[in-house]
């Protein structure tokens, strides 16, 4: 199928984007890989697109010695290459390279992936065990686990966009485990689980449940998760 027809409102700053989106019937557009699909199977219909990934706003990154604060139109491929700062054990460069295949990896963005909140996506997971923050176009700072609230269902409101996420720096000594369960590679996975152990922070996390990411306090689940979820403890050592 292909889309249905709409307009397209190339914003020069931050400012003007977040104007054109006030509109009720107009979506932000970021690497257009998922976007894209859902255009043309008709799932979305806007009437106006506002492309963003070419605003400097959304497209830098900062490191401080507490984090690394990456822009949400920074792609999959730039982490994957090493051009964003490491917060340690190069687990975000690790996470960007296991997603989808390089062609995806170019154009598709850490702040659409999270946008777009499928639960089978890579960013939601892990970044909610790094223990990241969500920055808004509206000054707010959501920490990961609340950005997230369900299937495709995030904490933005109308209009709103992410501008960037704040990932914090491992401590010496942190161990990260991350497994996911694909039938090929380059495919959403079916399990995913994501473990930090950093200091006092002890953060074991299940994705591709359906819903938002969850939290795994001491009862191990079962079946897929549970494999996917001791993997990732073992591999976290
Ligand atoms: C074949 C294929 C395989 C894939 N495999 C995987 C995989 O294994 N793992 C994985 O994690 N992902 C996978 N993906 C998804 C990919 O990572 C996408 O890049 C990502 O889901 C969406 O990012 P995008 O920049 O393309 O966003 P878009 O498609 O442009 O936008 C997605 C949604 O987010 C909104 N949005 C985008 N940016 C913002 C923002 N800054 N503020 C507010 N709203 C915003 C848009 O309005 C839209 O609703 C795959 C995609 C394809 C096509």
């Amino acid at each position: 199928m292909k889309a249905a027809s709409f307009d397209l409102a190339y914003p020069v700053d931050l400012a003007e984007a977040t104007a054109l989106l006030a509109r009720a019937d107009s979506r932000a557009l970021a690497g257009g890989q998922s976007l894209g699909p859902m255009l043309n199977f008709r799932l979305v219909r806007p009437s106006l697109l506002v492309p963003i990934a070419g605003l400097a706003a959304l497209r830098g990154v900062e490191e401080t010695a507490q984090s690394v604060t990456i822009g949400a139109c920074v792609t999959h491929a730039a982490i994957a290459d090493g051009l964003v700062p490491d917060i340690g054990l190069n687990v975000l460069a690790r996470v960007a390279e296991g997603i989808a295949y390089r062609a995806v990896r170019n154009r598709g963005t850490i702040g659409g992936s999270l946008c777009h909140a499928d639960p089978a996506a890579d960013w939601p997971t892990t970044l909610t065990a790094l223990g990241a923050d969500a920055l808004t176009s509206r000054g707010r700072r959501i920490p990961m686990q609340n950005f997230i609230r369900g299937a495709f269902q995030t904490a933005l409101q109308p209009g709103e966009l992410l501008v960037a996420v704040a990932v914090p720096k491992l401590g010496a000594g942190a161990r990260w485990g991350y497994v996911k369960a694909c039938r090929k590679p380059g495919e959403f996975a079916h399990a995913m689980a994501a473990v930090l152990i950093d200091g006092a922070v002890r953060r074991a996390v299940i994705g591709a449940t359906g819903g938002a990411p969850q939290m795994v306090g001491d009862a191990m689940p079962g079946g897929l998760p549970g494999v996917v979820l001791a993997r990732a403890l073992a591999e976290a050592g």
